[in-house]
């Protein structure tokens, strides 16, 4: 069953197990190599706040980057997206013609401001999540090295239910090791924070009579849905012995795909809207070494 392998192992056995999805992994694979290049450490900003508060850690960062480095990523996930056949065509047509700026498409990545990212690509319409799952792609090398950077940082009293880097939903719960002590993980930035037994993540209600679990489809023993009858959300959980590797988490949530089923044929949702919205503001080096240069001058 490829939800219970890890690695580079869980990609090569979801690609046997789904070649359906191959044009997904295709581009999975590319953002997780991209995530273990270095020079993205180098674009990590010092928070500028302690997280206190529900503050996700990346809310209020400038980030700092080489542009050339980013339109190179960019255009290179964007070629890829295109030749496997998905809709993207309005946003590699602007970049292709100088329209839009890489650098621009990369700071709403960033900020997961998923309305303004369709608005940058001139879209309508996000047929079947194409724009929202590339926007999600195109800032996961960022994202999971701010976490690997700032991991110490995080407040070891966090409680929100939402992601204390980037201010995401958790795309599932792991209960670990001999203790089954309880982690949401963040698919974005791959983050892991503590959270209590029977507590919905997405409005907090932590009356037992109105959370509760649903028998997961045969063949997924190790895998449960937890539902929350007050938002009507739901979480997928998974019992492991070790934490998810932070690149693999959003692998294990596409591996999870029928705990999603059963819990939408039973009309629990994930929230759509984000847990915390981030501001994120994207700077050229070069820019901030010119500016430098004329205050001195
Ligand atoms: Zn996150
Ligand atoms: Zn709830």
């Amino acid at each position: 069953m490829a939800s219970q392998v890890s690695g580079g192992s869980l990609l090569a056995a979801l690609d046997v197990e789904h070649p359906e999805w191959r044009p997904l992994l295709v581009l999975i694979e590319a953002a997780q190599r991209e995530a273990e290049r270095p020079h993205w450490a180098r674009f990590v900003p010092a928070p500028g706040h302690q997280g206190r508060e529900g503050r996700p850690l990346l809310d209020g960062a400038v980030i700092s980057v080489a542009p050339k480095l980013i339109e190179r990523w960019v255009r290179h996930i964007l070629a890829l997206a295109a030749s496997a056949g998905t809709e993207v065509e309005p946003l590699v047509n602007a970049v292709a013609a100088g329209r839009l700026d890489p650098s621009l498409l990369f700071e709403t990545a960033v900020s997961q401001d998923v309305d303004r990212f369709h608005e940058i690509a001139r879209v309508e319409r996000d047929y079947r999540g194409v724009l929202r799952g590339l926007a999600s792609l195109i800032a996961m090398p960022m994202l999971q090295t701010c976490w690997r950077v700032w991991a110490e940082r995080v407040p070891t009293d966090w409680t929100y239910g939402y992601c204390p880097v980037c201010g995401g939903w958790p795309a599932l719960a792991e209960i670990r090791g001999l203790d089954g002590a309880r982690h949401l993980r963040c698919g974005c930035c791959g983050s892991d924070w503590r959270t209590e037994w029977l507590r919905c993540p997405f409005c907090r209600e932590g009356d037992h009579e109105k959370l509760g679990f649903l028998v997961s489809p045969e063949g997924l023993e190790r895998q449960s849905i937890e539902v929350c009858d007050v938002c009507r959300g739901y979480v997928k959980t998974i019992t492991t012995l070790t934490a998810i590797r932070p690149d693999d988490v959003l692998l294990h949530d596409l591996a999870t795909l029928p705990l999603d089923m059963a819990a939408l044929e039973r009309d629990y949702r994930r929230p759509a809207a984000r847990g915390s919205a981030v501001a994120v503001g994207v700077v050229a080096e070069s820019w901030r070494l010119r500016d430098l240069l004329s205050l001195r001058a």
